[in-house]
């Protein structure tokens, strides 16, 4: 679809995959006037498709718009746009194990001028695709590199929304990541460098203790760090297995010390995309360790399996959850 200020949204339509004609002074190309969402449709054991928590991604669509000076999609339409698109043919949503069909809703300045000010012109996109399993070849927990040099978001920026920049600036970092035979990048916060933040795609969280007893810790919302619709979902479905969550400060030291003293015991990062991923080796200038002994650890597979038996239909969706489509 695509909005003009003083006319709104207009033009709404469902068309084939193909190339977007682009005049060269597009706004969004120059001062990423960009903002996007991701999320999934499962098929259902009845034959039925649901997406997970549409309207979550609908709500923070609508914050990183205002973020960004960008017009609001009311909810509504995002939830009819989505649901109008998977709709089409449902042939597009695979059947496999841990198949999904990706959805990712974004919205672009289209306005061609040069200035810098926020456009009067935009354009609301979706595309769809089937995604595989993340892990086709089982579960397995990733290394991550701490970066001390470079931050994600700073206070006041626009690390809690989710715009096309915040992924620029992370670009330079994973690839300093991968160098060094990591698979991510764990931010700390931009001001005391101390407190983890978040991965470059995948909030976190810190297993303390084991059993009946563990607690899970997760960085709180620091306001540069993205709220992630996995990880309010794994702390509603974690409370509701007895677990004790908190969201709180949590250092890299804090870390480092509660793996060496056998009271962290497990770490896991999770994300629309991979759900769930165990953490294993962590790298920083400070000093390397290891999580756990290079297998996911039993909290991590237990919450794991907990969120994808709803996600993919396999118990009753007591939280409501799935938006059925259609
Ligand atoms: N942090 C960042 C920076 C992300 O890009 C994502 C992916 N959207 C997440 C966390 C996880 O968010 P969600 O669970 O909503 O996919």
């Amino acid at each position: 679809a695509r909005y003009r200020e003083g006319q709104g949204w207009y033009d709404a339509r469902l068309t084939t995959y193909g190339p977007l004609p682009m005049d060269p002074a597009t706004a969004a190309l120059h001062y990423a006037q960009s903002i996007f969402e991701g999320l999934k449709a499962y098929a259902q054991p009845d034959g039925s498709v649901a997406m997970f928590r549409p309207e979550a991604n609908a709500a923070r669509f609508a914050r990183s718009a205002r973020r960004l000076a960008m017009p609001v999609v009311p909810e509504e339409s995002f939830l009819t746009a989505v649901d109008a698109l998977v709709d089409a043919d449902r042939d597009w949503v695979p059947t496999g194990p841990d198949q999904t069909l990706y959805l990712r809703p974004y919205m672009l300045a289209s306005e061609p001028f040069l200035g810098v000010r926020p456009a009067h012109e935009y354009l609301f996109l979706i595309i769809a695709s089937p995604a595989g399993a993340y892990f086709p070849r089982g579960v397995h927990p990733v290394s991550v590199y701490v970066s001390e040099e470079y931050a994600r978001a700073a206070p006041g920026g626009t690390g809690d929304v989710k715009c096309a920049g915040n992924y620029a600036a992370s670009l330079l970092p994973q690839q300093e990541a991968s160098a060094l035979g990591c698979d991510q990048v764990v931010y700390l916060d931009a001001v005391e460098k101390k407190y983890i933040e978040e991965l470059g795609g995948m909030n976190l969280f810190f297993v303390l203790g084991s059993g009946e007893d563990a607690e899970l810790v997760t960085p709180e919302l620091s306001g540069s760090l993205l709220p992630g619709i996995t990880r309010d979902s794994l702390m509603e479905v974690a409370r509701g297995l007895g677990l004790r969550v908190t969201e709180r400060r949590y250092s890299l030291d804090e870390w480092r010390q509660g793996v060496a003293e056998g009271t962290v015991t497990e770490t896991f990062a999770c994300g629309t995309a991979a759900v769930i991923t165990p953490v294993g080796v962590v790298k920083a200038r400070t000093g390397d360790f290891t999580v756990g002994d290079g297998t996911p650890g039993p909290l991590t597979m237990r919450l794991r399996e907990a969120l994808l038996d709803i996600q993919h239909g396999r118990v009753a969706d007591t939280h409501g959850w799935l938006h059925r489509v259609g």
